[in-house]
């Protein structure tokens, strides 16, 4: 394990015990979070791979899991089936997570992959890249992390550390959507077992006064980590509708910002239907 996976290990946690010293300590280590991330991404050279964010998001998912399990489960106020639930939206994140990192090699641009796929009107479309000597099927990009052309890049994922393009974007998609629906369903049930809750509209359990968390630390880590989780939520949603967006209009992220908006679009419906058809397998 390198320095910089051992440092998240370390700090994540840490992090958590800061912030549930108080009201003030959870708002500077939570403003600070994305400062600080940004800072080490800005630093890090631009075609380093960092272990950092992977292991973050690692110890991130096994520290708020174990907190549900082991602080919040235990006041016996969670249902069987709640948990059940929970664990189903864990459990296809995962699987989703684990496709999409199975499946990214489909989108690399190999040699001898080029070669099977190419015919002559392809040939003519294709350009060299540079630094792995293959032909570039059109929106084809090179990923400086992975040293991969990829075929529909969309973007290089540091939190999973994988290319998402073309074959593994629809896990990706999933797992977003199974990450929000665990986030809002865990941070609701530790919020409504630690805080006092209210009923809305006779149907839906909310947390209401949350004022006396912090009088004791095993209350105010259960507290600081429904917040982190609903953090992550936030970020889900940008996430998520952007994809939707992007996808709606058949464009990938690097697409957007070369400004190449809609430029292959195929109507919206053509559009969904190449994203869940994904890209054949070429080996
Ligand atoms: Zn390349
Ligand atoms: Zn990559």
């Amino acid at each position: 394990m390198d320095f910089e996976a051992i440092s998240a290990f370390c700090f994540m946690p840490l992090l958590m015990v800061i912030a549930a010293q108080g009201w003030a300590w959870m708002a500077c280590v939570f403003i600070c979070f994305p400062i600080f991330f940004a800072l080490y991404q800005y630093k890090l050279p631009s075609k380093m791979r960092t272990r950092f964010f992977v292991s973050w998001s690692i110890v991130s998912f096994f520290f708020l899991l174990a907190v549900f399990e082991l602080e919040v489960v235990p006041y016996l106020e969670i249902l069987f089936i709640e948990n059940f639930i929970l664990m189903v939206f864990v459990a296809v994140m995962c699987l989703c997570i684990y496709f999409a990192k199975h499946r990214v090699q489909e989108s690399y641009i190999l040699a001898h992959s080029t070669e099977k796929a190419s015919n002559k009107a392809d040939q003519s479309t294709r350009t060299r890249c540079e630094l792995c000597s293959v032909m570039q099927p059109p929106r084809t990009y090179h990923c400086d992390i992975c040293g991969y052309c990829v075929y529909q890049q969309d973007h290089h994922n540091v939190w999973l550390d994988i290319c998402i393009g073309a074959p593994n974007k629809k896990y990706f998609l999933g797992a977003i959507i199974m990450l929000l629906c665990a986030c809002f369903f865990s941070s609701n049930l530790t919020l409504t077992t630690i805080c006092h809750p209210t009923l809305m509209g006779n149907l839906l359990l909310m947390p209401d006064d949350c004022s006396d968390v912090f009088g004791d630390i095993h209350i105010a880590i259960c507290f600081v980590s429904a917040i982190y989780t609903l953090i992550i939520a936030t970020l889900a949603i940008y996430l998520l509708c952007q994809q939707i967006w992007l996808i709606t209009h058949n464009t990938t992220y690097h697409e957007w910002k070369q400004g190449l908006l809609g430029l292959h679009s195929n109507g919206i419906l053509g559009n969904w239907v190449d994203f869940c058809r994904g890209f054949p397998k070429r080996n």
